[in-house]
């Protein structure tokens, strides 16, 4: 039999339910997989080996029974160590979750259980999703398939280089500033920031409330969808759910085409700081787009230059509210504990042994811009600057359907480059920041190799809130158009493994 771990999530789930082959054997094959090459990759910071045949062999005994089965059932799938799983660890990536075990599911997680995927485990991420390299993770660095000395972005880095590195087909991310599509722009695959609301974020452990969003890491467009249209939906556990349709993504993936489509080119997207093959491969992605129909247009959204600067004061703001409850009290760790101390004393000890420098800086950096007389200047600056944001895509998407951009400026960095670099760190995620900011829905599909490094680069797509499907139909289309070039989704096998 062909190598269960090179087929895509939409023929696994065919051959599945053909009975081809049965779900315990593929979960068997990935878990091989995971043995084989994870102890390099260090994908996974957790490997739920019982529950995944478990829930493998429940699949089957459906199947067996004759009993209706999902469009993804039977297929494994990595969860991002920042969502709740119940009876399983989460530590999002931190010393002060070790050892937490959740009683209840995300509502992601619930999804997935419920339309019978099989989740292999909990991927390893920056430190509270801190980060655009995974090196800020207490538990190690991962590293990238196509280069193992290279980080696999950030901050879920790990979800990505599971899918990479054919230890799953299917990952969960999630993306504050671009933590689901700069990893996948550095490792060459498919990964979607839907629409601010199109997924729940009940049971995401918060980082910055008003950017978090949760969405699908894959090695295809389709499968992209396929994942996506599991999770996504209105859910009342979250406040901030938009209670509409989910826009018809699959349809979308399969129907792949953009004649007649118009696409704006951000133009503030290139310049000082963007590597010469990643701007090659995205012109030669957008003449594509142009040969394959799309009428392309120059569009100018001058607010995006300010959105890093704004990011990095809203995102921090939320986080040193957010992380006020990692107390010592009610969660995880808990040091110095020794009965002569006051309940602050040991709280304080525990924040300063339990989160990292990142963590740290950031807790620092909210707490300053919230302080009373600050507020105003710094605060309430970036949020007016977001509006700004806003406005400028209320204004490019009265002209285009979808922009483009490329995802991050540079192919994927080596370990060790940027980690004593905040600001070299915050730099990668430039283009991606701004449609959290404004909370539209956002994709990163591969568009080649750069010449010089030969590591993958990533176009991004971006459409308006509710529009996802217009990603997907776009990402659909060049993926069709660049795999009759490449002839493999993933550009080629990453070769390091
Ligand atoms: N790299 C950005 C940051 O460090 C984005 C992180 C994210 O999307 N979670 O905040």
């Amino acid at each position: 039999m062909a190598d269960l771990t090179r087929l895509t999530a939409a023929e696994t789930a065919e051959l599945i339910a053909s009975g081809g082959v049965t779900a315990v054997e593929v979960t068997e094959a990935h878990l091989a997989r995971i043995d084989a090459v994870d102890e390099k990759v260090h994908a996974f910071l957790y490997v739920d080996r019982e529950g995944a045949l478990a829930k493998a062999r429940e699949v089957d005994e459906k199947r067996a029974r004759g009993e209706r089965l999902g469009p993804l059932a039977g297929v494994p799938v990595a969860v991002k160590d920042l969502f709740t799983t119940e009876g399983v660890t989460t530590t999002v990536g931190s010393k002060i979750l070790e050892g937490w075990v959740p009683q209840y599911d995300a509502t992601v997680v619930r999804k997935l259980k419920e339309a019978d995927l099989v989740i292999l485990g909990k991927t390893n991420m920056d430190e509270f999703a801190m980060g655009s390299s995974t090196e800020n993770s207490a538990y190690g660095p991962t590293g990238n398939p196509w280069d193992l000395t290279r980080v696999p972005g950030g901050s879920g880095g790990g979800s990505s280089a599971a899918i990479t590195a054919y230890e799953a087909p299917l990952a969960i991310g999630t993306d504050t500033g671009g933590s689901i599509r700069q990893p996948a722009a550095v490792t060459g695959t498919v990964g979607v920031k839907p629409t601010y609301g199109g997924v729940s974020r009940y049971g995401m452990v918060a980082f910055s409330s008003s950017l978090d969003q949760g969405g699908p890491c894959a090695r295809t467009v389709l499968d992209a969808a396929l994942l996506h249209s599991v999770i996504a939906g209105h859910d009342e556990m979250d406040s901030t759910s938009i209670d509409q349709p989910v826009p018809d993504v699959v349809a979308a993936a399969r129907n792949g085409d953009v004649k007649g489509l118009r696409v704006g080119v951000v133009k503030e997207f290139r310049g000082e700081g963007y590597q010469a093959g990643v701007l090659q491969r995205v012109d030669e992605t957008v003449e594509l787009l142009r040969e394959l129909g799309a009428e392309v247009v120059e569009v100018s959204c001058p607010s995006f230059t300010k959105a890093l600067a704004a990011y990095y004061l809203i995102a921090p703001s939320e986080c040193s509210s957010n992380l006020a409850r990692f107390d010592a009290m009610r969660y995880g760790l808990r040091v110095g504990d020794d009965g002569t101390r006051s309940a602050e004393e040991v709280t304080a000890l525990t924040r300063e042994a339990g989160f990292g420098d990142e963590v740290k800086r950031r807790v620092m950096l909210g707490t300053y811009a919230l302080s009373s007389g600050y507020y105003d200047a710094y605060y309430g600056s970036a949020q007016k600057v977001r509006t700004l944001i806003t406005r400028d895509f209320e204004r490019a998407f009265g002209e285009v359907d979808v922009l483009v951009s490329p995802t991050t400026p540079t192919t994927a960095f080596p370990i060790g480059e940027r980690a004593d670099d905040p600001m070299a760190m915050y730099l990668a995620d430039l283009c991606t920041i701004p449609s959290n900011l404004a909370g539209n829905a956002a994709m990163s599909v591969p568009c080649g190799l750069a010449p010089e490094d030969g590591l993958p680069v990533g176009l991004q797509i971006i459409a308006p809130a509710m529009a996802d499907d217009r990603l997907y139909r776009v990402g659909a289309a060049l993926e069709a158009a660049h795999q009759a070039r490449w002839g493999h989704p993933l550009l080629e096998e990453a070769p390091s493994l």
